[in-house]
């Protein structure tokens, strides 16, 4: 019996997004081999600085079409500040896989990786792991409101923010499934409900719903502003954290700060519905100071193949590339490690060294 394999859209971008993602492919392709995980990738070159000087656009017309059937897409970094405006790179490509495919749910593994210093003094591997969860569509981020009273000492601005019920229940929903698959099985609520006295005491109220549902799962809730301190101070507390879209995202670059530096950080937004791909990104941007140089730190993009491969329903494939990032990084070969972690070594010698570690699994 053969396999449909997963159809994967391929899109490096910008930058060290073009070395970086061959290079989280030579890793998925020894998991792949190693655990039988049928994957057939599709090349694009647009939502880059390159198909912008070609066309005056990031993408194609079509791209929405051109997407819609794949079983995710594989994404380096976009944006080239030379060339184009961040917000017309960003809002030309990203935002419109976010919008159009329904990616209502940002996820951001926050770990701390063996051999990289935490800026948190005397923390090692194991007191930081978490996963800060986002609702990605609505709440704080809506464009309602407006302004009255324009160029008058009387000028009003109001901005609304929007939860709706749905919208509200489905990131709960996704993040308690998510913490009672974990082993720690606790969850973390970010909310502001003494201050925002509308909406934050909603989201509690259906946090406090979908906890009854997962009575299996340890519930727990802070206001963002001691939450944020505690990720600095006590980053153990935590496993799940879900957050609305402005709470998240504050937490979601505050998490893998924790951890040391970006250029190991993933992160996925996800359409848990299955009606349209997935997108798993790194955190990094295209850094055009080392693009082209050969020096970029490919873990990031790799960690991106290992979620993926999560998310495609393939969890052991996924954990081998984890435990070899680790066993290569504990190894610490000064030849083999990038720059930016105090190695020589290059974005090749690194991931040479992460997809035999994969293959080698057992
Ligand atoms: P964005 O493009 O998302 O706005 P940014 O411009 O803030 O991001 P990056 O492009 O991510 O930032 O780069 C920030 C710094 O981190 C740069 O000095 C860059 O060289 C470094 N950096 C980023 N990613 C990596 C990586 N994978 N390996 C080594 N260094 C990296
Ligand atoms: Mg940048």
């Amino acid at each position: 019996m053969s396999i449909r394999p997963h159809r994967i859209a391929v899109i490096p971008g910008d930058g060290i997004g073009k070395e970086v993602v061959p290079a989280g492919l030579q890793v998925l392709d020894a998991a792949a081999a190693r655990f039988d995980v049928p994957l057939e990738y599709e090349h694009f070159d647009f939502a880059s600085a390159d198909y912008w000087l070609a066309h005056g656009t990031m993408l194609p017309d079509d791209w929405f079409e051109t997407l819609r059937g794949f079983d995710a897409i594989y994404f380096g970094a976009v944006g080239w500040p030379d060339v184009v405006p961040d917000h017309v790179s960003l809002w030309g490509s990203l935002i419109q896989f976010r919008r159009r495919f329904d990616q209502y749910i940002s996820l951001r593994p926050c770990r701390l990786l063996p051999g990289i210093p935490s800026p948190l003094v005397g923390r090692a591997p194991g007191d930081i792991d978490f996963v800060v969860v986002r609702e990605n569509t609505e709440g704080e981020y809506s464009s309602i409101g407006g302004k009255i009273f324009h160029d008058t000492d009387r000028e009003v601005v109001v901005q609304q923010t929007v939860m709706t019920r749905t919208g509200v229940d489905r990131v709960l929903r996704y993040a308690f499934e998510l913490a009672s698959r974990r082993e720690r099985r606790k969850i973390t609520s970010a909310t502001k409900s003494n201050g925002i006295t509308i909406s934050m005491p909603y989201w509690d109220e259906r946090f406090a719903a979908m906890g009854e549902q997962f009575p299996e799962v340890e519930r727990d809730q802070f206001h963002i502003d001691i939450l944020a301190a505690n990720f600095v101070l006590h980053p153990d507390w935590f496993d799940v954290v879900v957050a609305s879209n402005l709470f998240g995202d504050i937490l979601s670059d505050l998490g893998p700060a924790c951890t040391g530096t970006i250029a190991v950080a993933p992160s996925a937004n996800i359409n848990p519905d299955g009606l349209f791909p997935s997108l798993f990104e790194p955190v990094h941007g295209s850094a055009p100071d080392i693009a082209g140089k050969g020096i970029a730190n490919p873990i990031g993009q790799i960690w991106c193949g290992a979620m993926m491969l999560d998310h495609l329903g393939h969890p052991d494939a996924s954990s081998a590339i984890l435990a070899a990032i680790d066993t290569v990084l504990e190894r610490a070969e000064p030849g083999i490690l990038t720059p930016d972690v105090g190695g020589g070594g290059t974005t090749s010698s690194l991931t040479r060294a992460i997809a035999d570690a994969v293959a080698d699994a057992s």
